[in-house]
């Protein structure tokens, strides 16, 4: 999984919060969260891997090339000729890395 650094921003501004406030709840959610996770995975025997989430939605993760990003959050592929959300290319690119024989060989 990412390493829950985007949960951060839920807090960052407005709601009217004060900044001690938000002090707490970012170090609060990012830890506990994270070792609670981390802990359920591991009680269900799942492998937890942590990978670095840069860069997730950057790559096409068919062939590799660089995406170009189109409106309304899609990724173009040159290479491939398709658009993809987002978010399923981070998705796939995120599997890839931290799995990596499914990523593939050409
Ligand atoms: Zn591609």
């Amino acid at each position: 999984m990412e390493k829950l650094k985007g949960i951060r921003k839920l807090y960052r501004k407005g709601n009217g919060q004060g900044t001690s406030f938000r002090g707490r709840m970012n170090s609060w959610t990012f830890h506990e969260d994270q070792r609670q996770i981390d802990y359920k995975a591991r009680w269900e025997g799942i492998p937890v891997i942590y990978v670095d989430p840069r860069n997730t939605s950057r790559k096409c993760p068919n062939c590799g090339s660089s995406l170009v990003e189109l409106e309304g959050r899609r990724l173009w592929c040159p290479s491939c000729e398709k658009s993809e959300d987002r978010d399923v290319v981070a998705s796939k690119n995120l599997v890839a890395c931290a799995v990596p024989q499914a990523r593939p060989s050409g």
